[in-house]
């Protein structure tokens, strides 16, 4: 049992009990958090990570949501939203220092305005710098660990932690960072000309507007691709587009995009995650991995 009283003296900031989670993911699906936190500054988490570590809670991050599909029974325990962090400044000639809750479409708009190119693949991947640097989210242009200095982290204990970012564990689509919660990190770009910046920008948000469906509530691809092969071809091969399964159907744009059509739950997603990965095994052999984490507890239609 948490105590709503110490997480809102930890905090110094924004806390809701209860909460909904279907209004802070972009799949917006999930049920309700036991308690939910904006701090809006690093001592906040470290003071919330103490107290939940002290306490025996469950504790996590949340960003921008864009990554998660949250089940239906909700999350036991404390999330943290970094979404307040939000300060962002250049550092010397080629660095820009950030915290974990600015959005990379900003962190893309700064760079540009200051003629800083190399977070171009940035272009149309929702979410906070923080979730990014988690996930190491990219695009076969590039990946966050490309323009990685370091990261700075609060330990579940509540302690500041400095890595560089050979020490990070990225790899594709994912780090070793979630061992705790990423506050700042530090980046080091490529000095570019503007007008080439924005070319590139406008070239990719093209490509992405032809081959990505718009205005759905969706998490992005679900399925990490299998090494050598796209997710998106074995499942459009394996005749999945247009699945439906309660609310929850497999995009006829892209494949490898689950979107919520109608009031989708966790557990109608979660049924045709199986349905894919079933047929795909069965054509292909091949396991597809979900991209997406998946959090919390079984609501009772999932368990049933
Ligand atoms: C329309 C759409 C398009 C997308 N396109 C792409 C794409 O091209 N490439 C790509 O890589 N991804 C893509 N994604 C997925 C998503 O945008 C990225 O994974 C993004 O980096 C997630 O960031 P977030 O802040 O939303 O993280 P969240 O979804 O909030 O969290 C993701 C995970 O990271 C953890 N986490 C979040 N913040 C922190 C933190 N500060 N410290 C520790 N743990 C943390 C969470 O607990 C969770 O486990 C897309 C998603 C959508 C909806």
């Amino acid at each position: 049992m948490i105590d709503r009283d110490a997480i809102v003296a930890a905090a110094e900031g924004e806390v809701r009990f209860d909460e909904p989670l279907r209004a802070h993911t972009t799949f917006r699906i999930g049920g309700p958090v036991d308690a939910l936190a904006w701090p809006t500054g690093v001592g906040g988490v470290q003071r919330l990570c103490a107290l939940a570590h002290a306490r025996g809670w469950p504790c996590r991050a949340l960003g921008h949501g864009s990554n998660l599909l949250v089940r239906d029974g909700g999350v036991r325990g404390l999330l943290v939203a970094t979404t307040r962090l939000r300060r962002l400044e250049r550092d010397r000639e080629r660095g820009v220092r950030c915290e974990a809750g600015v959005p990379t479409s900003r962190l893309l708009h700064e760079a540009t305005s200051w003629e800083l190119g190399g977070v171009e693949f940035l272009v149309g991947v929702p979410g906070t710098v923080g979730g990014g640097l988690v996930m190491n989210a990219g695009t076969s242009l590039g990946e966050l660990k490309d323009v990685t200095v370091e990261v700075t982290t609060v330990r579940p204990d509540g302690e500041l932690r400095v890595r560089a970012a050979a020490a990070c564990g990225f790899r594709y689509r994912g780090s070793d960072l979630g061992d705790g919660i990423v506050v700042a990190a530090r980046f080091e770009l490529r000095p570019g000309v503007r007008a080439a910046i924005v070319a590139r920008i406008a070239a990719q948000r093209e490509a992405r507007a032809r081959r990505e469906p718009h205005g759905v509530p969706t998490a992005g691809s679900f399925f990490k691709n299998p090494p050598g092969d796209f997710a998106g071809r074995l499942l459009e091969q394996a005749g999945l587009k247009g699945r439906r399964l309660g609310g929850a159907e497999v995009s006829w744009v892209h494949a490898n995009w689950i979107v919520n059509r109608a009031d989708a739950t966790a557990a109608d997603v979660l049924g045709l995650m199986q349905v894919c990965q079933e047929a795909v095994a069965t054509k292909f052999g091949v396991t597809l991995e979900p991209e997406v984490h998946i959090v919390g507890e079984a609501g009772r239609e999932e368990a049933a």
